[in-house]
């Protein structure tokens, strides 16, 4: 390694292709220790390449590539999960090599996990509970059933009881937010129609879900029971969707069923099990330490924290140590949702744990540790993590230009879009323009979603997961939902024109679509009388004529009305004697443009900061 110098600072440089593998949200202090660089110089070729950021900032995948390239690195991103991997290798959990490992004699049969989408109102609580009340076992066993966020029921298929676990969360919006925490828990997804309502548009968006995770589906008919019901009209229509009833030669299987009346209900549990019979290998190792999700939690004034959790493989004891996302403990009491106690939980079975310090998130995935102390490091080591990815993330995840400059590298070739307008005719119109735009081969447009009405916390998700660019169409999310996105690093796009909207996704297919900064100003400053000092150079004593003036901020100086100094900086900014962040019109303050003393009385020092400008209409 070389050490050449970068705008006056030296760093050790790779060849081109040193590999740097360095996780999300990274700050200069994390790049400087994998290069064994001083961190403050990085900060300084930070800012050669047009970027401010301070040691400990965490910085966005882009900048942490920027920086590496212009350094001679190869920055290799870690992923969430790799990260949460290695770090779990660091205390000698391998789940990889665990899984690998097992032969198939370790291998039992488990009971597929069961969520239930549909559209508001075509019965999807109604089912659940039809469902509940349909079990076998808990008929004979009694017992006070409580939700729990999900239950499991036992049904006769074959001859032989079969179990089968329900997520008690109806809707995807559950569904989706926990894949967007990378959990996948769900084996088979139920879409209830009202068969007297149809497809509508939540049901579209429930499927939607479903076939992006690959989930398989069974079609649930409902509301068979009333005269205005049309189950063929259901089947006709979903065949638009992908979903092809058997009758029709497709090999989804739709059941009849009345949930309000509790009819259906054994056909719709045995079409279940013959889909997962069918589709899916469902299997797991229960002779290990469990490993699972956790589906639900709160806060209970008595119990402290009480968790809901799908042990996915393994089996979960009464005293094990576990972590679950960044909580942690020992398991001190568990409940199935009858209110029964269990010393023992295997695969695919849903159970309360009384016992965790803080409360975990629906979608964390929890497993046994070792031991108490193994269970706590590894938590706050993932508090840490995500800390630090959160603050990276507040910038763009990926934005309509990103893509281009993704797609420039070879990074990408699918755009994800989710699409939503005021009306659907609208939303038509625009996916069908969409689809049309031909660029070639190399880059294909998926629309993964698309919907009328405003844009949601659960557009949000879905984008999130799939990477995904929303599209509004004379819609906007609420203030939550905007928050979300901004927090996701979601980029929305709104439109009231169609060809804008089209325009802009066709540049960005092709590759041209660059973003367009525009200096915004953010205040001036004159300058009343300089003071000359050996450490820091010329102090413009100034007071603040318009906005405010910010450290760091881009400078340039003017006198009478001409530009003398540009590309500047300011460095230092003081009030009396103290180091300020910034300072408001109307006070009086210190200005040190580092290096740059050719400043005179009447000057004026005007800061600016460049904004990527909005495209849209
Ligand atoms: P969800 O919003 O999908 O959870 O729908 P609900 O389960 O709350 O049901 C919505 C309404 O439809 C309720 O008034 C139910 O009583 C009614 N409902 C649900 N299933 C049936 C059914 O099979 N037949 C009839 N006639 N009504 C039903």
């Amino acid at each position: 390694m070389s050490a050449p110098t970068i705008g006056g600072v030296s760093v050790p440089r790779g060849d081109g292709t040193t590999v740097v593998r360095i996780r999300r949200g990274a700050s200069l202090n994390d790049f400087a220790d994998r290069i064994d660089a001083n961190p403050a110089s990085l900060v300084t070729v930070l800012f050669h390449l047009g970027e401010m950021a301070t040691v400990t900032q965490a910085l966005d995948e882009g900048t942490l590539e920027a920086l590496g390239g212009e350094l001679g690195y190869v920055v290799e991103i870690v992923s969430p999960e790799d990260e949460d991997r290695e770090l779990l290798e660091s205390f000698d959990i391998d789940l990889d090599a665990e899984l690998e490992a097992e032969g198939d004699e370790d291998l039992q049969p488990r009971p597929p996990v069961v969520t239930v989408m549909g559209h508001v109102d075509h019965g999807k609580t109604k089912l659940l509970d039809a469902i509940r009340s349909s079990d076998v076992v808990a008929g004979e066993a009694g017992g006070i059933t409580q939700h729990i966020g999900a239950y499991q029921v036992t049904v006769e298929h074959e001859g032989a009881d079969r179990a089968i676990t329900f997520i008690d969360t109806p809707g995807h919006e559950a569904f989706t937010a926990m894949r967007a925490r990378g959990a996948d828990v769900t084996d088979i997804a139920i879409l209830v129609v009202a068969a007297d309502d149809g497809v509508m548009p939540q049901t579209i968006e429930a499927l939607n879900h479903a076939q992006a995770a690959g989930v398989p589906i069974v079609v649930a008919v409902n509301k068979i029971d009333k005269e205005s019901a049309n189950p063929d009209k259901v089947m006709q229509q979903l065949t638009e969707y992908n979903l092809v009833a058997e009758a029709y030669g497709g090999d989804t299987m739709f059941v009849p069923i009345s949930a309000l009346k509790r009819t259906g209900i054994d056909e719709l549990l045995e079409a279940v099990l013959l889909t997962a019979d069918a589709s899916l290998d469902l299997r797991a190792n229960p002779d290990k330490d469990a490993r699972g999700v956790a589906i639900e939690a709160n806060l209970d004034k008595g119990r402290g924290s009480v968790a809901t959790v799908l042990v996915q493989s393994g089996t979960l004891n009464v005293g094990d140590a576990i972590v679950a996302g960044t909580a942690y403990g020992r398991v001190r009491a568990m409940f199935d949702d009858r209110g029964e106690a269990l010393a023992q939980a295997g695969p695919s079975c849903p159970v309360q744990v009384l016992g965790l310090t803080s409360v975990p998130r629906a979608g964390d995935t929890f497993l046994v540790a070792p031991d108490d102390r193994t269970a706590r490091q590894i938590a706050d080591k993932r508090d840490a993590a995500e800390r630090a990815a959160l603050l990276a993330r507040r910038r763009k995840r990926m934005s309509l230009e990103d893509f281009t400059e993704a797609l420039e590298r070879g990074k990408v070739d699918t755009l994800n879009l989710v699409l939503k307008g005021d009306v659907s005719g609208a939303v038509e119109a625009l996916e069908d323009a969409l689809l049309k735009i031909d660029v070639g081969d190399e880059v294909e447009l998926r629309i993964i979603h698309r919907g009328v009405g405003a844009i949601t916390q659960n557009d949000v998700n879905l984008a999130t997961v799939d990477n995904a660019v929303i599209i509004g169409f004379n819609v906007r999310p609420d203030v939550r939902v905007a928050e979300l996105a901004d927090r996701e690093g979601v980029d929305i796009r709104y439109y009231s024109i169609i060809y804008q909207a089209i325009e802009d996704v066709e540049n960005s297919l092709k590759g041209m679509l660059k973003p367009i900064y525009e200096e915004v100003q953010l205040g001036t400053a004159e300058i009343r009388q300089i003071f000359r000092s050996s450490k820091f150079g010329n102090i413009a004593g100034s007071i603040v004529r318009s906005g405010l003036i910010r450290r760091n901020a881009a400078a340039r100086v003017l006198r009478d009305g001409v530009v003398v100094g540009d590309n500047l900086k300011i460095e230092s900014l003081r009030r009396e004697k103290d180091d300020v962040t910034e300072v408001r019109e109307g006070f009086e303050c210190g200005i040190g443009l580092g290096s740059f003393n050719d400043i005179r009385e009447g000057d004026v020092i005007e800061t600016f900061e460049m904004r990527e400008k909005e495209r849209t209409a």
